[in-house]
């Protein structure tokens, strides 16, 4: 899992709804292991990766996500003393990747954390084939996008604004043979 987010003035969902752009997405990545022995093996293969994305919205807390809120902030205050910086959040001198990150993190956590509990409780989605949304954009990606939003709280994704500057992949055009489906009427 990783997450795509902008800034505390503009938006950062990589899909929107109706015209809507969200204040951030989670990417729950899956790769085919019947296919393929390995993640990267299934990138830019036919039926190698399917993504289920979340729309975040700021709202209420979540609990879920406060296990990762807490972790990245005790892994910036490590990061900038170990660099000997002041602590402040968006100093220059970013040197990692968030996504690994939180892989990283979530390896670590399989047992403490609950990935059904960032999900919303109305399964709805929107689905079509596409591609990644970094490295070289390989078509390769079922995509199920919900429907229906999360919230995280003001001070949790203030939290992600802290340890990275923006990070999603603007809106592309529809490529014309782009097929929509949808599991709800
Ligand atoms: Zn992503």
């Amino acid at each position: 899992m990783h997450a795509h987010w902008g800034s505390p003035d503009q938006n950062g969902s990589e899909h929107v709804i109706d015209g809507i752009q969200y204040p951030m997405e989670l990417h729950f990545v899956h790769y085919n292991k019947k296919k393929y022995s390995t993640f990267s093996g299934s990138i830019g293969q036919p039926g190698g990766i399917a993504v289920i994305a979340v729309l975040v919205q700021i709202g209420q807390n979540n609990v879920e996500f406060e296990k990762i809120s807490t972790l990245l902030v005790a892994h910036r205050i490590k990061r900038d003393t170990d660099s000997g910086e002041d602590g402040k959040a968006n100093g220059s001198g970013e040197t990692f990747q968030l996504p690994t990150i939180i892989t990283n993190i979530i390896n670590g956590l399989e047992k403490l954390f609950d990935f059904r509990k960032l999900l919303p409780d109305s399964l709805d989605y929107f689905a079509y084939e596409g591609g990644l949304t970094t490295g070289n954009y390989e078509k390769c990606v079922q995509w199920i996008v919900l429907r229906n939003s999360i919230t995280i709280s003001k001070e949790q994704i203030d939290t992600l604004h802290g340890v990275s500057a923006a990070n999603f992949r603007p809106l592309q055009p529809l490529l014309g043979e782009t097929k929509l489906e949808r599991n709800f009427r």
